[in-house]
């Protein structure tokens, strides 16, 4: 499984649509400053869910969105399509080459795909979760990041090999069930009350 290609539509600096094809190995993204490198790699974290402006480094969401410069006009919305080659079968999926796409739109309307397919979001932590990829996972170093990582607390750091070793996915199911254990508890509570009115 490796990136294959990455293509950015209306994302920040990239008005044009413009793709990147990746080979297996190292790439490299050489640029003056200002020209847009640091884009592509918010762009990859974008595309898998990234869901903080912060992260992004902008102050709110729709800063993503291409906001114009003096000879173009802003867009209304930023896409970004991420093609990854899963030939090996890493992605539990029916296909060699499997894409990914996200928009958002200026209204704050936002939606994703898996092969030109609509999805939620959750649909596609899932199909990444056991590959190593993913916004939680720790693809992305960002710079100072690896300070932080060194000086984190021992139960930060455990979480960050809880998610290394895939273990997120699983943390995340529990909670979604006991949440709605929960609410089938309160409902049975419920019941119980009225049945006990009727008697
Ligand atoms: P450096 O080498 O200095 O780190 P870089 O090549 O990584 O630079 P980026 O930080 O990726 O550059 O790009 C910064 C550029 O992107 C700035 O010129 C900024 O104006 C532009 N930019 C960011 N967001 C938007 C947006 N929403 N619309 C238009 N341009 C944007």
């Amino acid at each position: 499984m490796h990136l294959k290609s990455l293509t950015l539509k209306g994302f920040k600096s990239f008005a044009t649509a413009t793709t990147l094809k990746l080979e297996p190995g190292i790439t490299c993204v050489v640029g003056p400053n200002g020209s847009g490198k640091s884009n592509v790699v918010d762009a990859i974290a974008w595309v898998l869910g990234e869901q903080g402006a912060k992260a992004l480094r902008g102050g709110k969401m729709d800063d993503v969105i291409f906001a114009g410069t003096s000879g173009r006009a802003p867009l209304g919305r930023a896409e970004v399509t991420l093609t990854i080659d899963n030939t090996d079968g890493a992605l539990p999926i029916e296909y060699t080459e499997v894409s990914i796409t996200r928009r958002l739109f200026r209204s704050g309307d936002g939606e994703y795909e898996i092969n030109g397919d609509r999805c939620r979001l959750l649909d596609i932590q899932e199909l990444l979760s056991d590959s190593g990829i993913g916004r939680e996972m720790h693809v992305i170093v960002g710079q100072g990041q690896l300070d932080a990582v060194l000086h984190a607390k021992p139960e930060d750091r455990r979480a960050f090999i809880e998610e290394a070793a895939g273990v997120l996915k699983h943390r995340k199911r529990k909670e979604k069930a006991l949440r709605k254990l929960d609410a089938m508890q309160a409902n049975l509570n419920r019941v119980q009350d009225l049945t006990g009115e009727l008697r």
